[in-house]
C-alpha cells in the first residue's frame, strides 16, 4: 500500500490550523502533529473528517494542555 507523494505534500488537517499531516506506515494513519489527531486511510484514501479522526490517548506524548480538574 502506497499513498500518492504528491498528496502526501498537499495533505493537511482539515482543522482551523493546517498543519502538515506526517504518515505514520506503522498505523495507516496521517498523524497532525499539531492538534494530535490520527487520520485512518482506507483503501489508500485518507478519511479527512475531523469527526472520524482519532485524537491521541491522553499522556501518551507531552502537550502544553492544563489539567482543568
Ligand atoms: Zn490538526
Amino acid at each position: 500500500m502506497a499513498l500518492d507523494p504528491q498528496l502526501l505534500e498537499i495533505i493537511t488537517c482539515p482543522d482551523r490550523h493546517r498543519a502538515p499531516l506526517v504518515h505514520d506506515p506503522a498505523t495507516a494513519t496521517l498523524n497532525c502533529p499539531e492538534c494530535g489527531r490520527a487520520f485512518r486511510i482506507e483503501d489508500d484514501i485518507p478519511v479527512m473528517l475531523l469527526d472520524e479522526a482519532r485524537t491521541a490517548p491522553a499522556g501518551s506524548h507531552h502537550t502544553d494542555q492544563e489539567e482543568d480538574r
